[in-house]
């Protein structure tokens, strides 16, 4: 049941769709904001009705959209599940989480997406939205029938964990998804230049003795897939972009009109292959992390808007996959519930501007999917998170709500937290006190 009656009292909202930085007060009414503005809530702190929250200092914004998250269900329960799943991102702020196909059995039929869709409305929480599969059984063959997905929730497809590797089937995948207006997601990987790679291919895989996964293999099929999207006129978007080469040519195709988009992690945008130094396999992820150049690249092309938005590729494993030898590791890391405090502090250092950070959480992915985008504004549901940007804590798996602990961010103190969330109207996480 939503509340009656919330207010989050002298609070700095921000929203840069709507160009709103401003300390106001923010009321909330049977889910809905019906009230924003400087002391629009004088009269109804006292009312024995009202739960009433101070602002101290706190921020609210929209609620966060992640477009690439594996939630492991069905098949993989043992690393999540969409309950599990579906906390860990209430808890990093999220009220909309898209989920990709790589689900066992694959996602690319209509009944597994309505599924994942029934299973999530039944728990309550953040919306779920599947990606479903390009290909069927993701072997890169045979198309999925998309019209039958999109009708059954799926707001785009994409073959994740593998590339689309033959042009002729990325030409029709691409030529076929625009006629349902859903955008196709590349894992943009030449398979054939990554075979049997552990990590990026530079000075750091020499050193440690292990077979690199080149930056080309990435840059090639990003160059490949523009083209082709150029011709089909379709829709399409990077998946996790990671190589300062791939920002070059997504610029360089924006600036033609060509309708790309892209996404970057936190983890791209904050580490490099020097983090595996000491064979962390909390830091084996596809692709990898990658050089200095590569880092500050991403950066500047989030700040600029080449890349439109951050996604965490929350990828769950459990101890099975990730207490083992580099070689044999499963590539991925959990980034639901850390994403937005580590990125606060490239708001800190100068890197990103706080409204591009927030953009690039909310209305930027939600334009890509084709999702109303959260926002703080009269009428519109309560889709929202109170952060606080000055509180420390310390990322333990204790804290973890996450199934899985699978994140080279273990042990480290980040400064900002969330505090509480709001989705489709309801509270769907707040904080503890004291935590
Ligand atoms: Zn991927």
């Amino acid at each position: 049941m939503p509340l009656p009656l919330l207010v989050f009292r002298g609070v700095r909202a921000i929203d840069p769709a709507r160009s709103l930085d401003a300390v106001v007060d923010v009321v909330v009414e049977q889910g809905r904001i019906t009230r924003l503005g400087p002391n629009a809530a004088a009269e109804l702190v006292s009312s024995e009705k009202a739960r009433v929250i101070e602002g101290r200092g706190r921020w609210l914004v929209p609620a966060f959209v992640d477009l690439h998250a594996h939630l492991r269900e069905p098949g993989h329960e043992y690393k999540e599940d969409i309950e599990s799943g579906l906390a860990a991102a209430a808890a990093g702020g999220f009220a909309h989480v898209c989920v990709m196909a790589n689900t066992n059995p694959v996602n690319d039929t209509r009944a597994i997406t309505e599924m994942m869709v029934a299973r999530a409305r039944s728990i309550g929480g953040p919306s779920l939205h599947p990606i479903a599969a390009i290909t069927k059984g993701q072997k890169g063959e045979q198309l999925t029938e998309m019209k039958d997905l999109r009708d059954a929730g799926a707001v785009g497809v994409s073959d994740d964990g593998r590339c689309v590797t033959s042009s002729a089937v990325m030409r029709r995948a691409l030529e076929y998804a625009s006629n349902f207006d859903i955008p196709v997601i590349q894992h943009a990987e030449d398979h054939a230049l990554t075979e049997g790679a552990q990590m990026h291919e530079g000075a750091v895989s020499t050193r440690l003795g292990l077979r690199g996964w080149p930056r080309v293999a990435e840059d090639v099929i990003v160059a490949r897939d523009v083209l082709l999207a150029e011709a089909a006129r379709a829709r399409y978007h990077v998946a996790h972009l990671s190589t300062m080469g791939a920002a070059r040519i997504l610029r360089e195709a924006k600036s033609r009109g060509i309708r790309v988009t892209a996404e970057v992690t936190p983890h791209h945008l904050l580490l490099t292959d020097e983090a595996v130094l000491g064979y962390d396999t909390a830091c084996k992820v596809n692709p990898p992390l990658r050089e200095p150049e590569d880092v500050a690249a991403v950066r500047a092309a989030l700040a600029d808007g080449t890349i439109d938005a951050i996604a965490t590729d929350h990828a769950p494993h459990s101890p099975l996959e990730k207490d083992c030898e580099f070689a044999e590791a499963s590539p991925g890391l959990i980034g639901l519930e850390t994403c937005f405090p580590l990125l606060l502090g490239l708001v800190r250092s100068g890197d990103l501007p706080l409204a591009r950070l927030i953009d690039a959480l909310t209305a930027a992915p939600a334009r890509i999917v084709g999702l109303p985008s959260p926002t703080l504004k009269e009428e519109a549901v309560a889709e929202l998170v109170l952060v606080d940007p000055e509180k420390t804590w310390t990322v333990t798996p204790e804290r973890i709500r996450s199934k899985s602990k699978n994140t080279p961010f273990l042990g480290k103190e980040v400064r900002g937290s969330v505090d509480l969330t709001m989705a489709r109207g309801e509270i769907v996480f707040e904080a503890g006190e004291g935590v």
